[in-house]
């Protein structure tokens, strides 16, 4: 059965109901039945406007599960979430970016989703709602594997929660593929980098995806970069050992020493865009 609720609290009760799967903009959930058609009953959450924008809360920017690529691209955003938006802006096509939602792209947790490195950096949480409440964790501890989530059945992811305080803080994003547009990434890279009035690196945060399971955060590496001169050389200050916890495959797309190196160079110039931008 196709079912279409109009409210979070129709949807919670019709996905316990049901059983069935959740669709949003669907550009992760139809290429993955490829020929088949949906098994069960399929929960279509599009109506729900509850879930859909931006919106700034005292101590978070609230991003509800629902909102588009295309709105990320478009919302006045404070300066720490030019990453994010450099990832809305490089993700497949602009159909695509008007019809993938932010939850779709967690919740599918494929290790290429583009969107998990730059919130990774920000240091954000999911917030899931299902009839036995509302749960909030870590973006980092709810994906914990290729396309594994802590996500239960009956939950809807409804929001992803920003924390305010690094929205001065220079970010940028920089992603790899086979060509420039409509491209799974062979590696990308998102920065967060604070950095004090005499130029020097305050805080550091740097995440990989498609490199592991999960995009990972360097946390060794953002230690290392506090206390460096914020000026032309911080990317040549990275060495390849601070990677290592990165675990990348071969497989069509790339071999895993070509991600290694690749994402070295990436982390490299992310960070010397933050410093231009700084
Ligand atoms: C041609 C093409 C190009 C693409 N290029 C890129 C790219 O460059 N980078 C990239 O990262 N991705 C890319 N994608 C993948 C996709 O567009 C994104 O991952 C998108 O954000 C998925 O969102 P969606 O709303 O379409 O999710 P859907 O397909 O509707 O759902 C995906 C999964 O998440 C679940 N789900 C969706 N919303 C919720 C929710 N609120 N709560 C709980 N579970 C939920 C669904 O049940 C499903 O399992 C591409 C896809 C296509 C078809």
């Amino acid at each position: 059965m196709y079912l279409r609720p109009k409210t979070l609290h129709d949807a919670v009760s019709v996905l316990a109901s049901s059983g069935g799967k959740i669709l949003a903009g669907g550009t992760d959930f139809y290429p993955a039945l490829g020929e088949r058609l949906p098994q069960g009953d399929v929960v279509d959450i599009t109506d729900i406007r509850e879930i859909r924008g931006i919106s700034l809360e005292a101590e978070h920017v609230r991003i509800g599960g629902l909102t588009t690529w295309t709105e990320i691209v478009r919302a006045p955003l404070p300066r720490c979430f030019d990453a994010l938006k450099a990832a809305a802006r490089e993700r497949g096509s602009v159909q695509i970016q008007n019809r993938g939602t932010v939850a779709g792209n967690l919740c599918n947790a494929s290790p290429a989703a583009d969107g998990v490195p730059p919130l990774l950096v920000l240091e954000a949480e999911v917030e899931l709602i299902s009839p036995s409440g509302e749960r909030r964790m870590p973006l980092g501890e709810f994906i914990t594997g290729n396309r594994k989530t802590l996500r239960r059945a009956d939950e809807i992811l409804a929001a992803v929660l920003v924390p305010r305080h690094m929205e001065d803080a220079a970010s940028a994003f920089l992603k790899l593929g086979a060509r420039r547009y409509l491209v799974i990434s062979i590696s990308m890279v998102a920065v967060v980098l604070r950095i004090d009035k005499s130029m020097t690196v305050t805080e550091a945060r740097v995440a990989v995806g498609s490199c592991s399971a999960a995009a990972r955060r360097l946390v060794e590496l953002e230690k290392d970069l506090v206390g460096h001169a914020a000026d032309s050389q911080l990317g040549a200050t990275v060495r390849a050992e601070q990677l290592a916890l990165l675990s990348p495959i071969d497989d069509v797309r790339a071999t895993a020493d070509y991600r290694r190196d690749a994402s070295l160079t990436l982390v490299r110039r992310a960070l010397e865009a933050c410093v231009g931008r700084a």
